[in-house]
């Protein structure tokens, strides 16, 4: 494998764009308002609205050229209530113990939406994959699994990948874990090669679900897919399979970006010719003479906008310039909650994050239950599950919107927060 090949396709770069807020308190302020609505005494916001573990890891790496770098990195827990903890692990130079706090509480609404038998996690660390070698990354990525060996586990909380993480980076952690605990077990860590027990189907999960989300969107609003412009920010594993699949169902994509700007074209752009002419970090947009700064690549006329990127990109200062009808959150977090007041006065549809991006740890749960089974799906029966599970999500978030007169994010946190209470409750651990 060349360095290259590992180097991330996600490639957007936060400073590029306006900076969330705070993460955390984003999260802390939709949980509020959700627990308040179902009625539940504020114990259950105090113990939900931080993750119940988080640990904090210094990890010694040996660099190529002989010194040692120490790495900062984190690992929280939001509540193992329903199960095991589950949720990626993201390197990245911006990362945040905030951001993984706020991370794994939005794993854990997502597996309450999806009926997963997980509570959320999440990790992360300090770094810059795009400055590293290939020997860099694999001895830090096996330092950080020596680091939070005692807390994660096959039945305890179990990795996979996030931001500028992959396959390659998840079989090094999977193997360190062998080594330290003397035994196979696939079943510690999801998104692993195929040979090492992935799933068919993993990598495009998160955004064939995003595609099956639009599909219902679609149905509901009564605009056919083929009749829909799509503007996706970030070119990334999930916004190119996404690209490509929108394209084949004869969507026009007028607009896609990258970390070094965007391109719009109102007329659909060639998506096939951009996968075949991407360079190895995904950049497409030096195929064209002409960019566009990626804010205003957001605000282009469209039907759907589709931030594939990061987080906090839709903010109070450009939620009134957008232009599209329809937003479906693929990135976690793009949008803050201010931004979807403002976009619900708009009548924008804004389909939220841990609804519209489930389908990575669906999936993610489909290839843990195959390695405790030690019997492998095909990818017709692993896309068939998802789609299944991903519209019985949908569709209860949407029921919860209209029931209770909210938009579709807080009724995806009260959809979320429903399990892991109910679990809390029964084993004690919040009293009503
Ligand atoms: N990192 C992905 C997410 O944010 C996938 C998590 C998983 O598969 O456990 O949803």
């Amino acid at each position: 494998m060349t360095n290259q090949s590992v180097k991330m396709k996600n490639t957007e770069s936060k400073k590029e764009v306006i900076a969330q807020d705070n993460p955390l308190k984003e999260f802390q302020e939709s949980l509020k308002e959700a627990s308040g609505i179902l009625n539940y005494p504020t114990e259950v916001f105090d113990f939900l609205k931080k993750p119940m573990r988080f640990l904090e890891v210094s990890i010694p790496v040996q660099m190529d050229d002989g010194t040692t770098k120490v790495f900062e990195g984190y690992r929280a827990q939001h509540n193992d209530a329903t199960g095991p903890t589950k949720g990626g692990i993201r390197f990245h130079p911006d990362v945040t113990p905030e951001e993984v706090k706020a991370l794994a509480g939005w794993m854990s609404l997502k597996c309450g939406i999806t009926d997963l038998p997980y509570g959320g996690a999440k990790g992360g660390i300090i770094c810059d994959p795009r400055n590293m070698s290939l020997q860099e990354l694999e001895r830090l990525s096996r330092g950080y699994v020596r680091a939070v060996s005692q807390i994660v586990g096959p039945t305890k909380d179990i990795p996979a990948p996030d931001m500028y993480t992959n396959s390659q980076i998840m079989a090094w952690m999977l193997d360190e874990y062998d080594h330290i605990r003397e035994f196979d077990s696939p079943g510690f860590i999801t998104g692993k090669p195929l040979v090492l027990g992935g799933s068919e189907g993993r990598e495009t999960a998160t955004s064939k679900g995003v595609l099956y989300t639009l599909q219902l969107v679609s149905e509901l609003k009564n605009i056919p897919i083929q009749d829909m412009r799509v503007v996706i920010q970030g070119f990334g594993n999930v916004g190119s399979y996404l690209a490509q699949y929108l394209y084949d169902l004869g969507a026009k994509v007028v607009g896609v970006s990258d970390v070094l700007g965007g391109v719009y074209d109102p007329n659909g752009l060639d998506i096939p010719y951009l996968l075949e002419n991407r360079d190895s970090f995904g950049i497409v947009t030096n195929l064209f003479t002409e960019k566009i700064p990626n804010q205003e690549l957001l605000e282009k006329e469209c039907d759907v906008l589709i931030p594939a990127a990061i987080g906090g990109v839709i903010t109070k200062h450009n939620a009134d310039r957008l232009k599209c009808k329809i937003v479906i959150e693929a990135a976690n977090g793009p949008t803050t909650k201010e931004a979807i007041k403002l976009l619900d006065k708009k009548d924008i549809l804004v389909v939220p994050d841990i609804l519209a991006n489930s389908g990575g740890v669906i999936v993610s749960y489909f290839e843990w239950c195959q390695n405790n089974q030690g019997y492998y799906w095909s990818e017709d029966l692993v896309d068939e599950r998802l789609k299944e599970k991903i519209t019985t999500s949908f569709l209860n978030v949407y029921h919860t919107a209209n029931h209770f007169g909210v938009n579709m994010k807080t009724a995806a946190y009260i959809e979320g927060i429903r399990k892991i209470t109910e679990a809390s409750r029964l084993r004690g651990w919040v009293r009503f």
